[in-house]
């Protein structure tokens, strides 16, 4: 290495360099504490690379005292290499005359500095004396850079600077989502990837987010390189970059939750269109049983405004013993979590109209499993089970008399003999003819004859007990089966009886028209035991009375005529 004539003695400290008058005094008192106190290693070495200054932090990094280092050469607390490099550093200093950085790792701890040489005049005029390196540990800014350079390059989230308008940078995340290379984004006008429809708005909510006055991500469209316009959801805040002030904007792909949002919001649409055109009620209620959700066919049902049906509990509409009902029907869905099909059950509407209705009960789950509540779908059955019924008691009845037809009529027979059997009784088997009806029609017509068909309907029900049969058997002809008898004779008191219904004649508009009739009787199990067989033979009963001139009764097998 070139020595320098003005060479300073190793052994010179700072403050023995500048000592010029008090002022001057002072001020390097200040610089020396300054320097004393700072975390950068600051040290100095003549043109020889000898030591004569190193501060606190220099030591303490050398692990050595101020005396241990001065007059040191460098290569004394360094690698070979490290010194070569110093040594042509400093030199360069002496050479330029001018301060330059380097950066530096140090063998003795691995960290990394930047160096500052700068060259030490006595005064202005004066040639250099001296080298002065200010160490600066730049580990945390190395650190720093490397976190930064992970996080901007691995985010999942797109980044971006723009300045006035420009995108200035960008993350490759950013590069990624829009397809295009930095090249291709840097110095472009950040618009010109936002789908035309979106830029105003995507510059009205950068500013209001910049404002202030929103702090949640908005959503936009971009254009990627292939022309896709993207769904993506973005923020702003505002940065300092490269001394200016700037935007760095934020982006996440959203493309794929707003199409599931579109297909969840079509398929609620199509549930919502369909459930308003249904005919059917459909109704919601939470776990308490208050109802949230409902059609109009629901209101229509209860007969309530929506106003009114909002939050009302189901007790409200359904009496005492219903309630426990779908108490345990609704309890069963929230514990078993199997809907129910068909439940029948009674309703009653705001104007205290019971109604039959057949409800579907199932649960309703949030996203975490939990329930919320339950749905289904109400339908009034009132008018089915009416004309079920309708259709039921036509098939077992007479419709001009409403009396039980020929089938019902066999049904009671057979039960009637089962029981009779069981308890050891008699049953009376009866058949009711009216005599030369066909003249009543002639003469008054047959509308008469149908109300005397309907007046006789009624006299018989009215005589015999609730758990005898009248029958309207076809024509003018009715039947009656008189079970749980004890003897013959009570068949006969019965059968006086029956013949009884004709004394008083029958008032038809205003004329009075005497009846009378022809009865025949068998009886189980004395005459046969089964039905057929006791048909025939009352039947024929019938008849011997019609022979032996009319308004008679005969028992079979009683050869002896009886009139009323
Ligand atoms: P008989 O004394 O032998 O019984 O003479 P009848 O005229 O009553 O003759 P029969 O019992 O054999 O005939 C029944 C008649 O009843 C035939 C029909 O004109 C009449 N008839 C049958 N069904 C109805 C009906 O629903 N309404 C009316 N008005 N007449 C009926
Ligand atoms: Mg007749």
């Amino acid at each position: 290495m070139t020595k320098l004539k003005n060479s300073v003695k190793a052994n010179k400290t700072l403050s023995e360099i500048n000592t010029k008058g008090d002022a001057l005094k002072h001020s390097t008192e200040i610089y020396r504490n300054l320097i004393e106190a700072t975390a950068d290693s600051i040290y100095m070495v003549d043109s020889s690379c000898r030591y004569i200054y190193a501060n606190p932090r220099y030591c303490s990094r050398l692990n050595l005292t101020l005396q241990d280092i001065i007059g040191q050469h460098y290569s004394d607390f360094h690698s070979p290499e490290e010194t070569a490099k110093f040594e042509k550093d400093v030199l360069e200093v002496f050479e330029k005359g001018i301060p330059f950085q380097r950066e530096y790792q140090s063998k003795r701890d691995a960290n990394e500095f930047l160096r500052t040489f700068y060259p030490i005049r006595q005064s202005a005029s004066d040639n250099i004396s001296a080298v002065g390196i200010i160490a600066k540990d730049i580990n945390d800014l190395r650190h720093a850079q490397e976190l930064y350079t992970t996080l901007a390059e691995n985010s999942p989230i797109g980044f971006l600077i723009i300045q006035d308008g420009i995108i200035k940078w960008t993350n490759k995340k950013l590069r990624d989502l829009m397809g295009y290379s930095s090249d291709e984004l840097t110095n472009k006008p950040y618009s010109s990837f936002i789908h035309p429809e979106d830029r105003q708005l995507v510059k009205d909510n950068s500013v209001a987010m910049l404002q202030g006055t929103i702090s949640l991500p908005y959503e936009y469209r971009i254009i990627t390189k292939n022309g896709d316009h993207l769904w993506h959801v973005g923020t702003v805040s505002s940065i300092n970059y490269q001394g200016q002030r700037a935007i760095l904007g934020s982006q996440m792909d959203i493309t794929s939750q707003k199409q599931a949002e579109t297909k969840l919001r079509q398929s609620e649409e199509r549930y919502r269109t369909i459930i308003d055109t249904i005919t059917d009620a459909y109704y919601e209620v939470d776990l308490a049983g208050n109802t949230t959700v409902f059609n109009e066919a629901y209101l229509k049902l209860y007969e309530y405004s929506a106003k009114e049906m909002q939050g009302k509990n189901y007790k409200t509409y359904v009496d005492k013993e219903k309630a426990q009902m779908a108490y345990w029907v609704f309890n069963q869905v929230f514990k078993t979590g199997k809907p129910t099909k068909k439940m029948e059950w009674e309703i009653i509407t705001k104007s205290g109209k019971k109604k039959n209705v057949e409800l579907s009960v199932s649960l309703i789950i949030d996203a975490n499993g939990k329930a919320q509540g339950f749905r289904g779908i109400i339908s009034d059955i009132t008018e089915r089970l009416q004309t079920e019924e309708i259709i039921r008691h036509q098939a077992f009845h007479d419709p001009l008399t409403g009396l039980a037809n020929r089938i019902l009529f066999y049904d009671r027979m057979q039960m009637a003999f089962k029981l009779a059997k069981r308890n050891q009784k008699m049953v009376a088997v009866i058949i009711l003819d009216i005599d030369r009806f066909k003249e009543i029609n002639d003469t008054h017509g047959h509308m008469a004859g149908d109300n005397i068909l309907k007046s006789v309907a009624e006299r018989l029900s009215g005589l015999v007990r609730s758990s005898d049969t009248v029958a309207r058997y076809g024509g003018d002809e009715f039947t009656l089966i008189m079970p749980s008898l004890s003897c013959e004779s009570d068949a006969l008191v019965i059968v006086k009886k029956i013949i009884s219904v004709f004394d008083s004649p029958f008032h038809i508009e205003k004329t009075s028209i005497k009846v009378t009739s022809s009865v025949g009787v068998a009886i189980y199990p004395a005459h046969g035991t089964n039905a057929d067989t006791l048909m025939n033979k009352a039947d024929n009963a019938m008849y011997r009375a019609k022979a032996m001139g009319r308004n008679k009764y005969c028992l079979y097998g009683n050869e002896s005529d009886r009139s009323n």
